[in-house]
């Protein structure tokens, strides 16, 4: 179930996704909420310089490791606008964060990407669940979901 806090974190990060993507990055954002739901890290995907792998997801997990206890990892919340990737849930499982809260699925965006023709990535899209099995996941969103299709629409039929 998600209450009005997750809406209001994930309502954000389908903005940060609609910012990368205008910025010439893939459409993805995501935050970390603390236990009190106050918002500890933002970001966007920032793929477009040449690294596949400047994922939001992983530049959370690997602040939260420099900066949170293990307690803390475990207590906070990661928001996000597209389901983790399988290196971006390795990550998160490997540093112990909490919770996952995302606006559409991994399966989703694959089947949105098949209808557009795009030719299959590179890494499986494999749920969280069999990444990193001890994490609790919520998800998708009813409307905000269709938002994030419309955004990934955007950067592959241009417009
Ligand atoms: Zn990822």
């Amino acid at each position: 179930m998600l209450s009005d806090t997750d809406l209001t974190h994930l309502r954000r990060c389908v903005d940060l996704a609609a910012e990368a993507l205008e910025a010439g990055d893939e459409p993805f954002g995501s935050l970390l909420a603390g236990p009190d739901g106050a918002v500890l890290l933002e970001d966007r995907n920032r793929v477009a310089g040449g690294d596949a792998t400047r994922h939001p997801e992983f530049a959370i997990a690997r602040w939260a490791a420099t900066h949170l206890s293990p307690e803390d990892r475990t207590a906070g919340t990661v928001y996000t606008s597209g389901e983790h990737c399988p290196m971006c849930a390795a990550a998160h499982g490997w540093v112990g964060l909490g919770r996952i809260v995302y606006a559409s699925s991994a399966a989703q965006l694959a089947g949105w990407l098949a209808d557009l023709g795009v030719p299959p990535a590179p890494v499986r899209p494999l749920p969280v669940g069999e990444v990193a099995p001890g994490v609790p996941v919520d998800g998708p969103a009813p409307g905000l979901d269709e938002e994030v299709r419309a955004l990934h629409e955007r950067l592959h039929r241009g417009g």
